[in-house]
């Protein structure tokens, strides 16, 4: 019988606030079947903490968040690299650079990209991924 292998790899961008890295790595180490089979891209802190949790995950670094990483991450959105975001956010800091995520958060909107911004629609993102739903 032969069986197709032709299992999608997922781009998805990953990127916490400060207050919320912690939260992410473990999120991710909670669904980290479903990451083994993706190609990661996070802004500059997050992402070299995923490394250090997770060192056999394809991570690519990008900038750090308030140096330009989350319009980094809008650029792929508008490249229609990316098939997800996933982006931890912290409500209650403000934050000096405000606007890029804002921005960010726009982008993934006018390209209606899955976004998640709470553990509670990360992990519907990570079920939709896991049975390959989009
Ligand atoms: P960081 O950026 O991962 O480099 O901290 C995240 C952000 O604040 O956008």
């Amino acid at each position: 019988m032969s069986t197709s292998s032709s299992a999608k790899t997922y781009h998805v961008a990953l990127v916490a606030h400060d207050a919320c890295k912690s939260a992410l790595v473990d999120w991710v180490e909670a669904h980290v079947d479903t990451f083994r089979h993706a190609a990661i891209f996070s802004t500059g802190t997050t992402g070299s903490r995923l490394s250090k949790a997770m060192p056999d995950l394809s991570i690519v670094a990008l900038k750090s968040g308030p140096l330009g990483g989350d319009q980094q991450i809008g650029a792929m959105i508008c490249e229609e690299a990316l098939d997800a975001l996933i982006f931890f956010v912290d409500p209650l800091s403000p934050m000096p650079h405000d606007v890029d995520v804002k921005a960010l958060t726009r982008l993934a909107t006018v390209y209606d990209l899955p976004m998640a911004c709470s553990v509670a629609t990360a992990n519907l993102i990570a079920d939709a991924m896991r049975n390959q739903r989009f």
